[in-house]
């Protein structure tokens, strides 16, 4: 059970009880008033000893019995007084009939005394009216709890958090590396501070940003340095807080927050991951969904709904424009669309620098290094290094970040938490002929990465080791022969294996290695034409069918040409293979001494490394730049 639940179930338990309270009182009131109502008829009540006394002395005149021997009114002889006993019937009162019969009292028996004819009618119908009015209450009072399931009462009922942030606090400033996106948006802060010198002269403002790129590259904060920026509010919510179990819940919400921003304007509506709401309509398994259309459709014709110049701005944020619906993207609705990419090398540099600012780094720490060492890191990545640098470097006691854990929060993030150092045992050395194999193949081959480091401590995710390159900025266009070289490097860890303990024991180890060389292959093969089955993209890499179009597998070819295509693929990995086993075998007895130490120092950077290699072999020149760190 979700926590939440928890809390909305304790609440309830709370409120029934206080029910079941305050019902209990309303009872004993009506009690208290029938009793308070016999009274008014001027009988005293007197008690059961005093009744017997006077009985005893023949004072009592006449007595009627209730039947169900509870009660029972007496007249008195002196002067006609009624009085009233109550009695305990579980003796059958044996004491007070001797004592009537002895003085030969009038006695009869009556019905029990009845409420009053209004009384009864308040008892059997006020109280059960009176319960149904305070479940309703409660009931009232559950669907304005928040969090509660009373969202299916109150309809769709805004939320708390379509609040508006009124400052966010961002800006343009703190957005680092990104700067033609920072230049298209910053139109839209002139928007929405001015709006009057584009009316003016007749422009019409965008009504709709749409923010393309991959998560953590800084959208929301694209959007709220925006916001930060016009000074103007920020509502936000991600698409699939729109997409809720009820039906008919998520077009309201769109509504109730479209109402919410006009009346707030000028402001800013930042939708996160809209692809959630604004997929291609009817696609996916199992066709469309009803709901999710419906919530589409009330965005649309709220952002049509927008007069001239309303001052609202939706920046929408997406990872996957590919599945969105065409309909988003007409003009008068997303018609602004601005890729936010990772960052390159320099944008790096920036965003470092900005989340820098509030960090305490050794001196000799160069960001343009870290900058370096991080292709592929997105912004919120990058955030992240220099957070868990600052984490082990307090942990270690030091007074600033240093080089040293800067270079071990890169690893952590890259490959993972480092674990426990195995124990010497034969697992050891296979995986340190592995990681060597790896190494030794990298190094010895012109075109693949130059190391950077080995090591054999173990890292979580059940990885006992890696050998890695250094990043090589200029990712993404790579040569025929760079990637036949980063192949056989990738295979030389199970050729090591292979040359060193024999074809029976090798390991499931390269299990990660073949999946990645299976998948460079493939590329080579049906997408960069480099095989002898010529040029032409053969195959596009397919989407998820999951989400969105591209429901059909996209392979245009004939089963025949599948099958020469597998075997061009088999073909590339052998060769690779066979180079790699061909360089272990060449190198035995260097391999045998990097183990060696390897087994003992447990990490070698690439520099340390490749002085052994040096020893016994000639190293190729790389074309790849050294980075010092
Ligand atoms: P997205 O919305 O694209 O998934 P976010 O804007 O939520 O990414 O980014 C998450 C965090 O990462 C930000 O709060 C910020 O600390 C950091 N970050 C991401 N991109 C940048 C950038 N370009 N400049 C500075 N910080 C960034
Ligand atoms: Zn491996």
């Amino acid at each position: 059970m979700s926590s939440g639940k928890k809390i909305f179930l304790a609440n309830f338990w709370r409120r029934v009880k206080t029910t079941v309270v305050s019902l209990a009182i309303l009872q004993s009131v009506t009690t208290l008033s029938v009793s308070a109502q016999t009274d008014t008829e001027s009988v005293v009540t007197i008690s059961y000893t005093e009744l017997l006394a006077n009985v005893k002395e023949n004072r009592v005149q006449k007595i009627d019995l209730e039947s169900n021997g509870l009660a029972a009114e007496a007249v008195l002889k002196d002067g006609g007084r009624r009085v009233r006993v109550d009695l305990i019937a579980r003796d059958g009162n044996t004491e007070l009939m001797k004592a009537l019969r002895e003085n030969g009292v009038d006695t009869a028996v009556k019905a029990p005394q009845q409420p009053t004819l209004i009384w009864q009618l308040v008892s059997t119908f006020f109280v059960p009216m009176l319960l149904i009015f305070i479940l309703l209450m409660v009931l009232r009072r559950l669907s304005n709890a928040p969090g509660g399931p009373g969202q299916t009462l109150s309809f769709g009922k805004t939320k708390a958090r379509f609040s508006p942030e009124a400052k966010t606090g961002i800006m343009f400033e703190d957005v680092a590396g990104i700067d033609t996106a920072k230049e298209e948006l910053q139109e839209v802060v002139t928007f929405l501070k001015q709006p009057d010198r584009f009316t003016a002269v007749g422009a019409k403002i965008p009504k709709g940003v749409l923010l393309i790129g991959p998560p953590g590259t800084g959208k929301t904060l694209l959007a709220k340095a925006i916001a930060g920026e016009a000074g103007v509010p920020f509502f936000s919510l991600s698409g699939s807080e729109f997409v809720e179990m009820f039906v008919g819940v998520g077009a309201s919400r769109v509504r109730d927050l479209f109402q919410k921003a006009k009346d707030n304007a000028p402001c800013i509506i930042f939708i996160d991951e809209i692809d959630a709401v604004g997929r291609q309509r009817g696609s996916g398994i199992g066709g469309g969904n009803d709901e999710r259309e419906q919530t589409l459709n009330q965005m649309l014709t709220e952002m049509d709904g927008f007069q001239g110049n309303s001052g609202v701005i939706v920046v929408a944020a997406t990872n996957r424009p590919d599945v969105l619906d065409s309909a988003l993207l007409r003009p008068g609705r997303f018609d602004r669309q601005i890729t936010v990419d990772y960052p390159d090398y320099k944008g790096r540099q920036e965003i470092l620098k900005v989340h820098a600012r509030n960090k305490k780094l050794e001196e000799n720490v160069s960001l343009e290094s870290v900058a370096r060492l991080t292709p592929g890191f997105a912004g919120a990545d990058l955030a992240n290094l220099l957070n868990e640098a600052a984490i082990l470097a307090a942990r270690r006691y030091k007074e600033a970040i240093g080089e040293l854990e800067i270079a071990d929060a890169i690893d952590r993030i890259t490959i993972g938490l480092t674990m426990k150092p195995m124990l010497d045992s034969s697992k050891k050395r296979l995986v340190a002929y592995h990681e060597v194999g790896h190494a030794l193949v990298m190094t010895l081959l012109k075109n693949a990465s130059l190391l950077d480091k080995i090591t054999i401590v173990p890292r979580s995710g059940g990885i006992g080791g890696f050998a890695k390159g250094v990043p090589d900025e200029e990712y993404g266009l790579e040569s025929r022969s760079q990637i036949l070289d980063t192949i056989t490097m990738m295979l030389g860890g199970r050729a090591a294996e292979e040359v060193v303990f024999g074809d029976a024991e090798i390991t499931t180890g390269a299990s990660g290695d073949f999946q990645q060389v299976a998948r460079l292959t493939r590329l080579m093969v049906t997408q960069f034409g480099m095989s002898d089955l010529g040029l032409g993209a053969l195959e596009s890499e397919s989407g998820e069918v999951f989400l969105g179009r591209n429901m059909m597998p996209q392979n245009d070819y004939s089963v025949k040409l599948g099958d020469r295509i597998d075997r061009q693929i088999r073909q590339i990995a052998q060769n690779c293979y066979y180079t790699a086993k061909r360089l272990i075998e060449e190198n035995r007895d260097l391999c045998d001494r990097l183990v060696d130490i390897l087994l003992d120092v447990e990490t070698l950077d690439g520099e340390e490394f490749r002085k052994i290699v040096a020893e016994y072999t000639k190293i190729p020149e790389k074309k790849t730049a050294s980075v010092k760190f």
